[in-house]
């Protein structure tokens, strides 16, 4: 157990010695040639933060829970793990029985889904400083009563890395549906870090319909998308071929070959930086920049 000494000051004034609850006393001892007097400190400091960040408190609840399976409890434990100053990326294990009005949904390609409401709602990850509640010692959260939350069970336990890297801005945690013990992911509606359905969500919501028949290309594309929260910019689509026309060779160079085309659609209007430029709300679907005659 590593602990800390601290020297007493003034052993007159001890009770204001401790009035600092993050600092765990765990006693007083006497260095036997100074004489000074020391508070012996639980050393509970993040190492990489030099203060108790969310990390260290993540870790001080570790004993206070588990899965009851070894993979998942180390997968959540290590998202929890990388908190430090931003609870967004942590997940938390959810108790089955914190989770209400479940109603089973639709079943796609990527298994059931079922819709819940969650007692305690999400960790606030909206100011990254501000999740915890020191005065109550929790974590503070967005909707404490009547969080909707969307649950999408685990096809396998294999992989939790690449399950979850598809749902990186919506994943709160897991639960475990305790009749068939199947896990299940618990996902918000709205995006985590924007407490709103952000450009992230809406092509979050459209992987179902695209694939490039590459595993690989698919996660690249996906995950320009996951990050493009109120920019666009720089987010990649996957462009099937009979949406280009007029295709023409133009030349090779060090680069390959260069061909020319028009494409039908055209790119995801990303001029106007605010919120409501990109997505129209009446059609679900992008605002595009030159529909109909892009060169690309
Ligand atoms: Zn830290
Ligand atoms: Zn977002």
């Amino acid at each position: 157990m590593v602990v800390e000494l601290k020297r007493l000051n003034n052993p007159k004034n001890i009770a204001s010695e401790f009035t600092n609850k993050i600092i765990k006393v765990c006693g007083i001892t006497q260095d036997p040639k100074t004489k000074d007097y020391m508070l012996v400190i639980l050393d509970d400091k993040c190492k990489k933060c030099d203060f108790v960040c969310h990390t260290r408190r993540f870790q001080q609840n570790f004993q206070n829970w588990t899965s009851g399976n070894y993979d998942i409890d180390s997968f959540i434990q290590n998202t929890q793990l990388s908190a430090h100053g931003d609870v967004k990326g942590a997940l938390e294990w959810i108790p089955y029985n914190r989770l209400y009005d479940i109603k089973y949904i639709i079943e796609n390609k990527f298994g059931k889904i079922y819709r819940a409401n969650w007692i305690d709602g999400n960790i606030n990850s909206y100011w990254s400083g501000s999740a915890w509640d020191h005065k109550n010692q929790n974590w503070l959260r967005f909707d404490t009563s009547n969080m909707f939350v969307n649950l999408k069970s685990l096809n396998t336990l294999n992989n939790l890395t690449l399950e979850f890297m598809n749902e990186i801005n919506r994943a709160c945690g897991i639960t475990q549906d305790p009749e068939t013990k199947n896990y299940l992911m618990v996902l918000s509606d709205g995006c985590k870090k924007c407490n709103k359905i952000c450009n992230a969500i809406y092509f979050q919501q459209k992987f179902i319909n695209w694939t490039s028949g590459n595993d690989d290309i698919d996660n690249f594309i996906r995950n320009t998308q996951l990050s493009a929260h109120n920019d666009t910019k720089k987010a990649l689509e996957w462009i099937p071929y009979d949406r280009l026309y007029d295709i023409k060779y133009i030349t090779e160079n060090k680069f390959g070959k260069v061909y020319r085309a028009n494409w039908i659609d055209g790119n995801i209007n990303s001029y106007w930086d605010d919120d409501e430029g990109y997505w129209d709300y009446k059609n679900q679907n992008w605002k595009r920049l030159g529909t109909s005659n892009m060169f690309v």
